[in-house]
């Protein structure tokens, strides 16, 4: 599943294909990744040019001049530039035609993806925008500290509300825990202000760190689309050993794979 780094990498490729063209016409094939009344949707986006894409944790939203949409692409979305020449893929669910002759389409296996008309000035403050709590990099210690301080759940878990922080899902949570040496059943509310500071700096400093390599290593879209998902070093993440060569040991937590390393990452420290 795509999460903050690999959304934002999918968004710096999109502004290189989309930007200042505008959508002549759009085909839904599968209407459930439209919220919205789908003839609403067409009718709204049709000849209106991409001004400006935005990211707000794992969202996308597209900006066309009077109008935007949100997308998100859960858990297989992908975005994929195309001519006419391009076959169709039987996951392929929503096709723009832009006025270059280019097709930006949408495809997702799963079809857990969702698209949704929102007003292009408060986006921010509506619903599901206005659910999300700050991404790590613009997060205030004082408030993650407060929330977490209630909290029983384990700290892995919370690192997956997006409601504290935004961006953060399963692989990026493990490698965090493993970069505080913390471990990830450590009960949330058991974190001190000093790690919760720091906690926030790892969050902050590996998103970046993966922003930058997808940034590198992806430049146009491959065959299959971009769904921003990239080679990034994970140290625990589907490991067998952990850089210091001890046994990664994988547990279920919350119902979500949780890989780390026993000896690096103590119950609490
Ligand atoms: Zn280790």
């Amino acid at each position: 599943m795509p999460e903050l780094p690999e959304v934002e990498t999918v968004k710096r490729t999109l502004e290189n294909f989309i930007l200042n063209k505008k959508i002549k016409d759009i085909e839904v094939i599968y209407p459930r990744i439209i919220e919205d009344d789908v003839e609403v949707f067409k009718q709204r986006v049709v000849n209106k040019t991409f001004l400006k894409i935005d990211r707000v944790g794992k969202y996308l939203i597209f900006i066309l001049e009077d109008i935007a949409f949100v997308s998100h692409l859960r858990m297989e979305g992908k975005y994929q530039i195309c001519t006419k020449e391009t076959s169709l893929s039987k996951h392929d669910h929503v096709i723009f035609y832009l006025d270059d002759d280019t097709q930006l389409r949408y495809n997702d296996v799963r079809k857990f993806g969702r698209m949704k008309l929102v007003d292009k000035e408060s986006y921010k403050t509506l619903k599901p925008l206005n659910q999300l709590g700050k991404e790590p990099f613009e997060a205030d210690v004082n408030e993650i500290y407060q929330r977490l301080k209630n909290k029983d759940t384990a700290i892995k878990t919370a690192l997956l509300d997006q409601t504290l922080l935004a961006g953060i899902g399963n692989i990026y949570a493990n490698e965090i825990c493993y970069a505080m040496h913390l471990n990830p059943q450590t009960k949330a509310k058991a974190l001190s202000k000093k790690r919760v500071k720091e906690l926030i700096e790892v969050s902050s400093f590996i998103l970046n760190e993966a922003i930058k390599q997808g940034g590198t290593t992806i430049h146009s879209f491959s065959a299959n689309g971009i769904d921003g998902l990239f080679q990034v070093q994970l140290k625990v993440h589907m490991q067998e050993k952990c850089p210091q060569g001890h046994d990664i040991k994988k547990i279920s937590l919350n119902g979500r794979g949780t890989y780390y390393c026993p000896i690096c990452q103590k119950a609490r420290r």
